[in-house]
């Protein structure tokens, strides 16, 4: 197992990576598509000046876009900052602050926390933003709007403003929930996943392990346990490398699942020893399930999977929970069981010694 130590997956972090620009450049069309409506809009409502500044806007989105298809997102953000900073001010000082052009501002809060800039640039960059929407707020206190529509109209716009950003902020809020979730669904998986072979790992088998012996006290349902290692699996590295070890133990880690029912657990135990959980099972199917995994690794087509026609066997010790047992103890008698088919000649199965009295 030393050998395949996890580490954060890069390819994992450049999807997530790749997500948020996907989501970048949705919102980038979406917010031309308002800027196309607002152009006509701000026409029929006789603001030709607002209007044209939505032409610019359009352009600029536009720019943005490729820049992100070209990943070039630094550009993308610059470009997508000035166009939503220049655009609130330009439409509050147009028609007013009760347009509601301020709140686009607003989704700069969210969007600069999840960003991957420093905390401390973070934290001037979002009380630049609050100073800039004071000051708009303020400013508006003193001046009259330069091109102000009817008071219809405007509430009409406010509303508008107002509708966009809710659903903006409320597809953000998805998109980041998922994020989340999907990275908390690929932590758990590798905190209790094994890499290479696809089974769980000794710490999860460990816990499932217990779980099965607590029903056992509960409920005095029955559970055995196999302990398999592949025979003479340093000789196979040795002749056929260790790449192809590797190939052999993903390749056992589907063979013995296959021979087992769904609600057999199958650890790797350790570097080529696995540990079969079988719940509600006694020590004399636990046996004829462990002879079928053997057999299977006799007529198992290996040259498929690894390259080279070879022989892999295993030896197995089965062992069955008794009263006053624990984990340590249930296990250790498979692993006694695992070494006298060791010392009889490997490719076996053996049980635990029988306590007489
Ligand atoms: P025995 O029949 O007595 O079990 O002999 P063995 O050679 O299988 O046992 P030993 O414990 O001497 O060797 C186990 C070998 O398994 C040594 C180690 O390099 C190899 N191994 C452990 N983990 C991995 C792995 O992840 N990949 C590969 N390729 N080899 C591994
Ligand atoms: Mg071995
Ligand atoms: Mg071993």
């Amino acid at each position: 197992m030393d050998n395949h130590k996890s580490t954060v997956n890069p390819a994992s972090r450049r999807e997530r990576g790749s997500q948020f620009w996907q989501v970048a450049r949705r919102a980038c069309q979406l917010a031309a598509a308002v800027d196309i409506s607002f152009f006509f809009l701000f026409h029929m409502l006789g603001s030709p000046i607002l209007a044209w500044i939505n032409v610019g806007s359009v352009a600029i989105y536009a720019a943005a876009y490729h820049a992100l298809e070209r990943r070039q997102n630094r550009l993308a953000i610059a470009l997508i900052w000035l166009e939503v900073i220049v655009h609130s001010a330009l439409g509050t000082i147009m028609i007013g602050w009760g347009s509601g052009f301020h709140y686009y501002l607003l989704l700069f809060i969210p969007a600069l926390c999840v960003s991957s800039v420093r905390r401390g640039a973070i934290l001037s960059l979002v009380v630049g933003l609050w100073g800039y929407y004071i000051a708009l707020d303020i400013l508006m206190w003193f001046i009259e709007p330069v091109q102000p529509i009817s008071s219809q109209a405007l509430l009409g716009v406010h509303l508008f403003n107002l509708s966009i950003v809710f659903a903006m902020f409320s597809y953000l809020s998805f998109f980041y929930v998922n994020m989340v979730l999907s990275a908390q669904r690929k932590l758990r998986r590798l905190a209790t996943v094994d890499s290479l072979t696809g089974l769980f790992n000794r710490r999860h088998g460990s816990d499932l392990a217990e779980n099965e012996i607590a029903r056992f006290r509960r409920a005095g349902h029955p559970v055995a346990f196999m302990l398999l290692d592949v025979d003479h699996f340093k000789s196979i590295n040795d002749h056929h490398g260790h790449e192809m070890g590797d190939r052999i133990l993903t390749e056992i880690g589907q063979l013995i699942p296959a021979q087992l029912r769904a609600q057999d657990v199958v650890v790797r135990w350790g570097g080529e020893e696995f540990l079969v959980i079988l719940p509600d099972t006694g020590i004399e199917s636990a046996l004829a399930s462990a002879e079928r995994v053997r057999n299977a690794f006799r007529s198992h087509d290996w040259e498929a999977a690894a390259g080279e026609a070879i022989a892999v066997t295993i030896s197995v010790g089965v062992s069955e929970i008794r009263d006053n047992d624990d984990r340590g103890s249930v296990i250790s008698r498979a692993d006694r069981a695992l070494y006298r088919g060791k010392a009889g000649g490997r490719n076996r199965v053996e049980r635990e010694e029988v306590v007489l009295g």
